[in-house]
């Protein structure tokens, strides 16, 4: 069986450059698309005039409740199909293959992503929209001057973890531990990402993230903000203790019991974005070795900068020099504007339907290069292989989204420890033939590293009996 296909989707301009010719949408879900465009038209028509300056109220619920609502409907239509991933037409789709569609999508995210970071202004029409639900979260308007189009973004972030969530719940609804795993990263976009830090900021408190620390909230503990947190309060205190304590102790302890995934694939809210609105475009990871060396060079080597940059920023503020403060002060802004802003955001969420919904996680996230070292070395999670009943379909390899070739070890009944997996577990939901499981019990057979043959000997016999 040739697996070229299925490993570097692309779409076939003969084939589906603007169409799915598998894809037949139901009545349900055609409804859905409907109200979802009524929203995207909504959002177009206030940025472009001032209707939606003039009738926020109706612009707004046009606008989210369209997306919002149409958005569930669609995902509810796929209670009519059975459950699980399944191959009709996604390797020719023109939205999950790369082609127009994708592409429309793709540079729509990108734009919408440049003109947040770098030209605000430009939403500016799109701010009385957020307005009404800033009044009631915050306590205040939607303004440029107070981070409105940040709390729009927020807002819409927060909808397509919420709604794709139901489509990701509708499809994996086989599987116990995706519905939980879907659930989980649901509540933690929508109680600690949007509700609790908006909450805190009515009460006149800092607004904090509690399930982000450094090296994710990479300026957690540069001295400028440790000495701001600290001049707001008893919170601002807690903070950083807290900080503290999830990067020294929570993590390497919930790392080593249960691998990356505790993180990755349960509350961070990139990874939210990943398994919910990213799942349409999971099959685009890259394969090749070349992007697993790319991989370690790059999450790693913007592990090193964060950690250089925020020690010299302590290092210029205690000893006073100047040149060596504006050293560190550049590093920290270069990282801020080209890892912070272009990589997480521009690249890591606009390119999600051209390389993939993990490119961040995989390539730039500094949480996961430590949580990926202690799942290498000394964590007790690993994937483990029944090498003998693998039918070399290529099936989990294909629908990795870190770009692990599963298979690789499936063939050949080698535990996959690798730093990158994040524990998702659709290989082993997607695998025909029950071969991966995903384990982070004691290693009673003594072979849950990587190279050495998982001890899957016992089964082989008990099948051949
Ligand atoms: S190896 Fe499996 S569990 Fe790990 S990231 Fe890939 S698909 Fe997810
Ligand atoms: S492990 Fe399962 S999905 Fe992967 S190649 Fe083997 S049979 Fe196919």
């Amino acid at each position: 069986m040739p697996d070229l296909p299925l490993y570097n989707a692309r779409a076939d301009a003969d084939l589906a450059l603007f169409s799915n010719p598998a894809f037949r949408p139901t009545g349900v879900q055609k409804l859905g698309l409907a109200l979802v465009g009524l929203g995207l038209a909504a959002f177009v028509v206030a940025l472009a005039s001032p209707f939606g300056a003039a009738h926020p109220v109706p612009f707004a619920l046009a606008a989210f409740g369209g997306l919002g609502l149409g958005g569930v409907v669609y995902g509810l239509g796929g209670l009519a199909a059975p459950a699980g991933v399944r191959n009709e037409g996604t390797m020719v789709s023109s939205n999950e293959a790369r082609g127009a569609v994708g592409w429309a999508i793709g540079l729509a995210l990108t734009a919408l992503y440049v003109v947040l970071y770098f030209w605000p202004a430009g939403l500016a029409g799109l701010l009385p929209l957020a307005d009404p639900l800033s009044r009631l979260m915050r306590d205040q308007p939607a303004t440029l001057g107070n981070g409105g189009q940040w709390f729009l973004y927020t807002t819409l972030y927060t909808l397509a973890v919420a709604v794709m969530g139901v489509r990701a719940l509708v499809r994996y609804r086989h599987s116990r531990y995706h519905v939980i795993r879907t659930l989980s990263v649901m509540f933690f976009q929508t109680v600690l990402a949007f509700a609790l830090p908006f909450f805190l900021v009515t009460l006149q408190q800092p607004e904090l993230y509690v399930h982000y620390t450094w090296p994710l909230d990479y300026d957690l503990f540069f001295p400028w903000r440790v000495a701001e947190l600290r001049a707001e309060g008893q919170l601002g205190v807690a903070m950083l203790v807290w900080g503290v304590v999830m990067i020294a102790v929570a993590t390497p302890v919930l790392t080593y019991f249960f691998g990356k995934r505790w993180y990755c694939s349960w509350v961070c809210g990139c990874g939210g974005l990943a398994e919910t609105a990213g799942d349409p475009y999971r099959h685009l990871s890259d394969k090749s070795l070349g992007a697993w060396k790319l991989e370690r060079w790059l999450v790693h080597g913007v592990l090193a900068t964060i950690t250089a940059a925020t020690l010299l920023l302590w290092v210029a503020a205690v000893a006073e020099v100047g040149w060596l403060d504006a050293v560190a002060e550049t590093v920290s802004w270069l990282y801020g504007l080209l890892i912070g802003s272009i990589f997480a955001g521009v690249v890591g969420v606009g390119f999600y339907p051209l390389l993939g919904s993990r490119v961040w996680c995989r390539f730039g996230c500094p949480m996961a290069a430590i949580l990926g070292l202690q799942q290498r070395f000394f964590s007790r999670f690993r994937i483990t292989t029944n090498g003998g009943q693998c039918i070399s379909c290529g099936q989990c390899s294909a629908y990795c989204e870190m770009g692990i070739d599963v298979k690789w070890y499936a063939q050949r009944g080698q535990n996959v420890v690798r730093a990158s997996c994040v524990g998702c577990g659709v290989c082993a939901t997607v695998c025909p033939r029950g071969v991966l499981r995903l384990e982070n019990g004691p290693d009673v057979g003594g072979a849950s590293r990587a190279g050495r043959p998982v001890n899957n000997l016992i089964e082989d016999l008990d099948i051949l009996a």
